[in-house]
């Protein structure tokens, strides 16, 4: 029996029966598939600190009006996708759906604007959104991305590019494809739009309910489409390159040009749009014939208007974001090699009269740098010998009376049995030096 909010629940025998699992779209990452993860982060924030970049991290969640103004109302993320709840307060939050609308209010907040320019960040975060689960996409997913504010040059969009490329480049992922697009500007997108609705006016009852709506709120969101029925009418679409201003055409010639001048290659989309309302010319997705329906690895692009919705001054910028877990099936499809896990240095076995001894011998190995397990079952002699076999150590030693006498070890290689006695003082170094063996 507990005592509950002054209610007496009697829950003995009933908690064992529950089977609770993890939320629906969520997944725990594992010790055996965390060194993957380790790696691919690593990776991508060396990468990034190379290029100069800082890493931030932002709030869990945030007001919710943040993301219906700089995601835009009329995206799927904020129509159907957010995880949204009132706190005690009665305030709407929302759990980040992505990163970019919270790193722009954080750029506003902190007075980053006043930072010689261009602001330049990394982040690897996790996101929210209430997505139908398929492979590689969940509810809870994981995120690495780069922001760049302040500068509205070409250059700044192929540098982005660029720490891409870098980091596939040094993880080995040797198949990628780029698809490179503009989406325009407020200047020139206004006639696109126009177009766009002429074309698609005359089908719009045999296309689905989502692109009807969307045809009446925001036309350029059909492009984006994924229902298959509504693909034919999209493929014939008219294309936004058709239709940008000048100043967008040279902007657009010039971020090709620094990709060609960088080596890095890529398709110009010609219906390219991204999920988010914020974009501004160039748009960019790397994607994928492995990773299946979610073939969409990495997103980004110029969002030139996004820190002005959110009440800042006029800021250029262009980010990317790129989804771990759709990274790792890839990185998978391609069979990328990672290295090894580094194995145990050493197992100890004791008895139980020298069991808290090993346990500070184990101590002082880790805290020079040594992997060491030794036994807290408080196990027999042989219970241990056997855990040791298994844990594929380099080492093992047996801590008995004598050698907490002597000071002195038997030190076994588990490879090929040879045994060397070491003294306590040189345990530690003597392993290190086994190792670059
Ligand atoms: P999609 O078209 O697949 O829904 P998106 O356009 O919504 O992707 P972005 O908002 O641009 O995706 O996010 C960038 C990246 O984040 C994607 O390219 C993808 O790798 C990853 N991503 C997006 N949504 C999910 C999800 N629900 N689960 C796992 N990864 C995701
Ligand atoms: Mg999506």
């Amino acid at each position: 029996m507990v005592e509950c909010c002054g209610e007496k629940t009697v829950y003995q025998g009933r908690i064992r029966q529950m089977n609770i699992t993890a939320p629906r779209g969520t997944k725990d990452i594992l010790p055996d598939e965390i060194s993957r993860w380790h790696a691919v982060e690593n990776l991508f924030a060396s990468v990034c600190e190379r290029y100069g970049y800082g890493e931030i991290r932002t709030p869990t969640f945030e007001k919710t009006e943040l993301f219906a103004r700089g995601v835009g109302d009329s995206t799927d993320i904020v129509r159907k996708e957010m995880y949204t709840f009132d706190d005690k307060a009665g305030r709407s939050m929302t759990l980040r759906p992505e990163g970019t609308a919270g790193i722009a209010r954080a750029y506003i907040e902190n007075g980053m604007a006043s930072l010689p320019s261009p602001v330049k960040l990394y982040y690897d975060m996790s996101f929210f959104r209430y997505e139908k689960m398929q492979k590689g996409r969940y509810r809870e997913f994981w995120q690495l991305g780069c922001e760049i504010f302040g500068s509205s040059s070409a250059y700044a969009d192929a540098e982005i590019i660029a720490v891409l490329d870098t980091f596939f480049t040094e993880l080995g992922l040797s198949e990628r494809q780029l698809e490179l697009g503009s989406i325009g500007c407020p200047e020139c997108r206004p006639d696109f739009i126009t177009a766009l609705r002429a074309h698609f006016e005359a089908d719009l009852d045999k296309m689905c309910a989502d692109c009807q709506e969307r045809f009446e709120i925001n036309p350029l969101r059909i492009l984006d489409c994924k229902v298959e029925t509504c693909q034919p009418f999209i493929a014939t679409a008219p294309s936004q390159l058709d239709y940008l201003c000048g100043a967008c055409d040279e902007h657009f010639a010039k971020v090709k040009l620094a990709l060609d001048e960088l080596d890095i290659t890529y398709n110009v989309n010609r219906s390219m749009v991204r999920g988010l309302d914020y974009y501004t010319r160039t748009v960019f997705e790397y994607v994928s014939t492995h990773v299946g329906t979610q073939g969409s690895i990495c997103g980004g692009g110029r969002y030139d208007g996004l820190v002005e919705i959110l009440g800042g001054k006029h800021t250029p910028a262009v980010g990317f974001a790129m989804g771990i877990e759709r990274l790792l099936l890839e990185i998978e499809a391609q069979e990328v090699e990672f290295p090894p896990l580094a194995p145990l240095d050493l197992f100890i076995i004791s008895f139980p009269d020298t069991a808290v001894s090993a346990l500070a011998l184990a101590q002082k190995m880790i805290r020079s740098g040594l992997i060491v397990q030794t036994d807290v079952m408080e196990r027999s002699l042989k219970a241990q010998m056997k855990q040791a076999d298994r844990s594929s150590a380099q080492y093992m030693l047996v801590f008995g009376a004598e050698e907490l006498e002597s000071k002195q070890f038997l030190l076994k290689r588990l490879s090929d049995g040879v045994e060397h006695t070491v003294a306590v003082d040189d345990l530690a170094d003597y392993l290190l030096k086994a190792r670059e063996k």
